[in-house]
């Protein structure tokens, strides 16, 4: 009796892994370097964020997260940052389909003199990676 049950657990884990990584959007959050930990504490904000599908999190069904880390720092070096990120991703098997760029760099961008242009970013990353760019996170 035992081993049908152990098969038939094991065959319906593995269909609902499968089902899950066709709606799963695997991300990684940039953040920014000088704002992450002053005002958001450990990253709390976007860690309930995707919890509640809150703000940009509300466009996918379901999360995973890869990875977070900062955006290079000024004045800006985003691009490698993302290029080693995924580099290491990769090698880890821990690639991502989706980079948000957090809520604080959208608000460093807006109201602290950031230099990244978030337009030519987005088209920079997306040709170079594969991956789609969201700007902002959580709206708390
Ligand atoms: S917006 Fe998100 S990624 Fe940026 S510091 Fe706050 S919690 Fe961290
Ligand atoms: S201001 Fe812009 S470039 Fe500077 S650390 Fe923040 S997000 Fe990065």
């Amino acid at each position: 009796m035992g081993k049908p049950f152990r098969s038939l657990t094991i065959g319906f884990i593995e269909k609902t892994t499968s089902d899950e990584e066709e709606l799963m959007a695997r991300i990684a959050i940039i953040y920014c370097k000088r704002i992450q930990d002053h005002s958001c504490i450990a990253c709390l904000k976007c860690h309930k964020g995707m919890a509640e599908k809150n703000g940009e999190f509300a466009r996918h069904d379901e999360i995973e997260l890869m990875a977070m880390t900062d955006c290079g720092d000024c004045p800006g070096l985003t691009m490698p940052r993302v290029k080693l990120l995924t580099e290491v991703a990769r090698g880890l098997d821990r690639s991502f389909d989706t980079v948000h760029l957090g809520t604080c760099m959208k608000a460093a961008m807006e109201t602290a003199d950031c230099p990244i242009d978030f337009d030519d970013l987005k088209v920079t990353l997306e040709n170079k990676f594969g991956v789609r760019v969201i700007l902002g996170t959580h709206s708390y």
